[in-house]
């Protein structure tokens, strides 16, 4: 990796450290999650301050130290602050990150979970409203991106098209004579949101599932999201409650 790097990146993490420093995280999409020293940005007018606030979307130049990262500049290109003023988008993206920081490593290209990343603060930014169905294409998305998502289009068991049901595990997916006593259905509208989730990334996150509909539709994604990436509960239950109080 060359001396000075410049690159994309979005702050998946911030954390002060000392009087005026942050040590941020990063998920840039050419070198993965990011640690990086920045020095002097919470002293009042330091011209880097704004793009080491968590969410920020920017430009970052960074000097390679050997065994650390060390800021050098940055600009926001997008900001995503408005995300943390409010209670509710703060709560998923604050789960996106959580996700996005199981799911990577550092120093290796990250390309797809960058875009993913980006269009879902995108998406929250836009629409607060259709905060469920963004999470759901959010997960699926990621599961799909790590190779466990089962095709949807054709029986595990058999080939034929016309599937109807989910297995137990999330593995496979079943046509109506190869399910088995433990498959979940999937309902017309349930496969078809899936289905939309995995479609292109400008598309898939245009579309907003009902409220009984996203229900059926998370149990199926938290699972894989449980099975695959482990439970990031802390973030997952601030969104339970937070919905609690919408309710
Ligand atoms: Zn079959």
């Amino acid at each position: 990796m060359n001396n000075l790097i410049k690159t994309k990146g979005i702050v998946i993490k911030s954390v002060n450290v000392g009087d005026y420093d942050k040590i941020i995280t990063i998920l840039s999409p050419q070198y993965g999650k990011m640690d990086i020293l920045a020095k002097g940005v919470r002293s009042l007018k330091n011209k880097n301050s704004p793009a080491t606030s968590l969410f920020s979307f920017g430009n970052y130049i960074i000097k390679n130290k050997g065994q650390m990262y060390l800021l050098s500049s940055c600009e926001v290109t997008e900001s995503f602050y408005a995300l943390s003023e409010d209670i509710f988008t703060l709560s998923y993206a604050s789960y996106f990150v959580a996700l996005i920081k199981s799911a990577t490593v550092h120093e290796k290209e990250e390309h797809d979970l960058f875009n993913l990343l980006l269009y879902s603060l995108h998406a929250l930014k836009a629409h607060p409203e259709n905060r469920k169905t963004i999470k759901f294409v959010f997960e699926i998305r990621l599961i799909y991106h790590l190779g466990e998502l089962p095709d949807f289009n054709t029986c595990s068991k058999c080939g034929k098209g016309g599937i109807l049901y989910l297995s137990k595990d999330g593995n496979n997916v079943y046509c109506n004579t190869c399910k088995d006593t433990y498959s979940i259905y999937l309902s017309r509208p349930v496969l078809y949101a899936i289905k939309l989730s995995l479609c292109d990334i400008k598309r898939a996150f245009s579309f907003a599932v009902e409220d009984t509909i996203y229900e059926n539709l998370k149990v199926i994604s938290e699972n894989y999201i449980k099975n695959c990436i482990g439970w990031p509960q802390k973030s997952l239950d601030f969104i339970y409650e937070i919905e609690k109080i919408n309710k």
